[in-house]
């Protein structure tokens, strides 16, 4: 029996070395394996041995006899994406762990954060060497976006958290949370006490477009909303008010459709996921029927990923309709591939935005039309919205910015503004201090995209090791402690 990757895939390759037979791809020594979000099983092949779903950490494989479900589809999407390649796939350079020289002591790190970023660091510091760990974290809990961004009804790719936590319990692992550097810590005081620091603090931040009424109350960030749902402690429990029959999420990337889901999942649907008491309790008494996903550019150029389409298709299915508005019927029929391809068989139509939906929870994608302006004096009213030619008012009460994530300045560290990240070569800040995640790459990719960042990372911190470039503490992890204790 082959076995096949589903939807949960974070692209992270832990199953590619485990794999006797190459089967799964793109590897990442592949050119495909920087854009892609998962990874595929050839079944022609996949000998059916299991190793991959032992070692996948998000319980994302599964063998073909097994899925059922929303996950049916997917024998056919690994399937596919071998179409038209040779069976036969050679093996490509073996690579072996790093390792520090034997002259070289056992560095003492400061991880600041406990993110993907920073578990796949402290994996592989823990793998390549005997160094001993500081990990800080401002939150109380650990896992940066694995708590608060993926969304509760995603609970595999939360599984991920378990991974990182075992690492995080390590002999050689020193855990501080509700300590945020730049606040009750200095950068200064982490390498007066670690030979090195490793900032994992990813993209705190989110953009917004700069619009008129862009703060109007009704209006927040969709990773905001994402968080409310997650009970993240920044996001106060009545900060998301559902009583409008529509909501505008303005993007289309996959945190645009875990907001849309969330809006338009029955409740009941979320029971059993770690989703906020509070959330679902206003998901159940919610009246919004319909969310709109609005993207400035046609369909050729949305930016959600083919397994999040498949997901939200699967979860809404006959509720999603395209708005034919700017020629986007035309755009999806004529598409052969990409994600406008992925929208073929969904009905178009001309919506009416002056009414408010009725009959069934649906979802509208309208495309080509770039918002200019919130409407609204004390609350949001409608958003505007054009396309070079003419504008339109849609009504809501509820605005979701889905435009993107940005780094925030960690004080007495260099930082980019243009980028919202930490200047670096290779994740090298300068000898003693690296960046890895988000904070050094911007706010793009998966969970899994950190794990050869973490590596590259890493490598960098080795050199400096090896070379003697690392700071020279003048005191130790006890007085570290000791220090935090007057602190927080
Ligand atoms: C809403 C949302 C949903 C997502 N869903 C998915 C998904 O389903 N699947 C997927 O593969 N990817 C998903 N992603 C992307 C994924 O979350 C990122 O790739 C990943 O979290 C980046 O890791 P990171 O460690 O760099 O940052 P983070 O996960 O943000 O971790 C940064 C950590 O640093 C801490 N920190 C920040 N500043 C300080 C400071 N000054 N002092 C101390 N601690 C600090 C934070 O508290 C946090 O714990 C999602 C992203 C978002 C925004
Ligand atoms: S089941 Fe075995 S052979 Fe098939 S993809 Fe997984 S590891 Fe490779
Ligand atoms: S999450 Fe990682 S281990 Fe699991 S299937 Fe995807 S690439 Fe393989």
């Amino acid at each position: 029996m082959t076995y096949a990757i589903t939807q949960s895939c974070c692209a992270d390759a832990s199953c590619v070395s485990v794999c006797p037979v190459n089967c799964i791809h793109p590897t990442p020594d592949e050119p495909d394996f920087g854009t892609t979000d998962r990874l595929y099983i050839d079944p022609r092949a996949c000998i059916g041995c299991g190793a991959c779903a032992d070692a996948c950490p998000v319980d994302a494989v599964f063998p073909v006899d097994k899925l059922t479900g929303e996950l049916s589809v997917h024998a056919e999407i690994n399937r596919e994406r071998f179409t038209d390649v040779p069976a036969e796939h050679p093996w490509g350079e073996p690579h072996f762990p790093r390792s520090l020289p034997s002259h070289a002591a056992a560095p003492s790190v400061a991880v600041v954060g406990t993110g993907p970023a920073a578990g796949y660091a402290v994996q592989s510091l823990l793998r390549s060497t005997d160094a001993e760990i500081t990990l800080i974290d401002r939150m109380t809990t650990p896992g940066g976006l694995i708590n608060y961004g993926v969304a509760p009804d995603h609970p595999s790719t939360k599984q991920i958290g378990r991974t990182f936590a075992t690492s995080f319990k390590h002999p050689r692992v020193r855990m501080h949370l509700g300590v945020e550097v730049g606040r009750h810590v200095s950068h200064a005081e982490l390498t007066e006490h670690h030979n090195a620091v490793v900032y994992a603090v990813g993209a705190p931040g989110h953009r917004t477009p700069g619009l008129p009424g862009e703060d109007l109350p009704g209006t927040l960030a969709a990773r905001e909303f994402v968080g409310w749902c997650n009970g993240h402690p920044d996001v106060a429990a009545d900060a998301v008010d559902l009583s409008a029959e529509r909501v505008v999420v303005v993007g289309n990337g996959n945190v645009a459709l875990d907001a849309a889901r969330l809006l338009l999942s029955d409740p009941d649907e979320l029971v059993g996921t770690p989703i906020a008491e509070h959330a679902l309790a206003a998901l159940r008494t919610s009246r919004v029927r319909e969310v709109v996903l609005l993207a400035r550019r046609g369909p050729e150029h949305a930016a959600f990923t083919p397994s999040e389409w498949v997901g939200i298709q699967h979860r809404l299915a006959g509720r999603i309709v395209v708005d034919g508005h700017g020629g986007a019927g035309e755009a999806i029929a004529g598409a052969e591939d990409g994600p406008a391809a992925l929208l073929r068989g969904l009905p178009v139509e001309d919506v009416d935005w002056d009414w408010a939906p009725a009959g069934d929870r649906r979802l509208v994608l309208r495309f080509t039309s770039a918002p200019s302006e919130v409407l609204g004096t004390t609350q949001v009213r409608a958003i505007r919205v054009g396309d070079g030619t003419a504008t339109r008012d849609v009504e809501t009460g509820l605005v979701l910015w889905s435009v993107g994530s940005r780094g925030v300045q960690v004080p007495q560290l260099p930082f980019d503004e243009k980028t919202g990240t930490i200047p670096n070569t290779g994740g090298r800040v300068q000898p003693g201090t690296y960046v890895v995640g988000w904070a050094k790459r911007g706010a793009a990719g998966g969970i899994g995209a950190n794990r050869s960042c973490a590596s590259e990372t890493v490598d960098a911190l080795l050199d400096d090791a090896a070379a003697g470039r690392l700071h020279r503490p003048t005191k130790d992890g006890k007085a570290f402690t000791k220090l935090l204790r007057s602190r927080t």
